[in-house]
């Protein structure tokens, strides 16, 4: 086989160019615009440009940074977030300070209760390049666990995904998840073409909310009132909170707090009980 130097730009473009011609066939097949005996090649096409995407997605791929890692006590695997990297170790679900033992010997509550500690509880993250050549996925969990209320709200405001609130927390991970580098250091590298690149972080909510209720309660009341039409109200002439359904049902004032509020109307009308 033969092989020529493409600038890189140039592949782009034509990758570009390919796939919506590629897109414009099959939804013009699908929707009887174009006669679907007259395409059969389109599969060959798909083939050309998935190879192609390959090679570009090589070209760009930067190797990231080394990211510090500690190895894992028991196999070996790097330790990342604090977690195993093996999912079939043990301690991809566990801190390395609990004992091999205790995870043989003890139920799962009295392993929480002797090292005040949770199982993990993972958060499900997605991040692509807008052209979605590089995807990563990954588990925000650390995010969450150092994020201030109003970061955590602000996240829930957009569901989750695809605004600065979500941006934040893939850029939180870049120091040291290399796959996240990686796409960081892709879109860097087209910042200065005609071509340039930007990310989409997408956080999945049920995950999240599932990780809030078991960590940060009082939170977790907050958004799901927030999702299930129940405002939280603060009552300007004592500085106390209370709740408002939007049937006109409201709760007994004088919470000292949002969260204490929210949490009564969960208790009221058993919000979140199924997750
Ligand atoms: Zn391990």
């Amino acid at each position: 086989m033969n092989y020529i130097s493409v600038p890189l730009r140039l592949l782009a473009d034509l990758i570009d160019m390919s796939r919506s011609h590629v897109d414009d066939i099959t939804s013009g097949v699908e929707e009887g615009i174009y006669d679907a005996a007259e395409n059969q090649d389109i599969g060959a096409k798909e083939q050309t440009i998935i190879t192609a995407e390959t090679l570009y997605r090589e070209a760009m791929g930067v190797p990231a940074s080394p990211v510090a890692t500690t190895q894992c006590h028991r196999c070996g695997s790097n330790v990342t977030g604090g977690y195993c990297s093996d999912d079939t170790c043990p301690y991809s679900d566990w801190p390395q300070c609990v004992p091999i033992n205790d995870l043989h010997d003890n139920t799962l509550d009295a392993i929480q209760a002797k090292h005040n500690l949770r199982k993990r509880q993972r958060v499900k993250a997605e991040i692509h390049s807008d052209d979605r050549l590089f995807v990563a996925n990954f588990d925000a969990a650390a995010w969450l666990s150092q994020a201030d209320d109003e970061a955590i709200i602000a996240l829930h405001a957009i569901s989750w995904g695809g605004d600065y609130a979500s941006d934040v927390v893939a850029e939180f991970f870049e120091a040291t998840n290399s796959d996240i580098a990686n796409i960081f250091d892709y879109c860097r590298k087209t910042h200065n073409t005609s071509r340039a690149m930007g990310f989409e972080c997408i956080v999945e909510e049920i995950s999240g909310l599932a990780w809030l209720k078991q960590h940060r309660y009082g939170l977790w009341a907050r958004l799901v009132c927030e999702n299930e039409g129940i405002m939280v109200v603060k009552e300007a002439t004592n500085n106390t909170y209370g709740w408002d359904d939007a049937k006109s049902n409201e709760s007994s004032w004088g919470y000292s707090t949002a969260e204490d509020a929210a949490i009564s109307a969960v208790k009221t009308f058993h919000l979140g009980e199924v997750a």
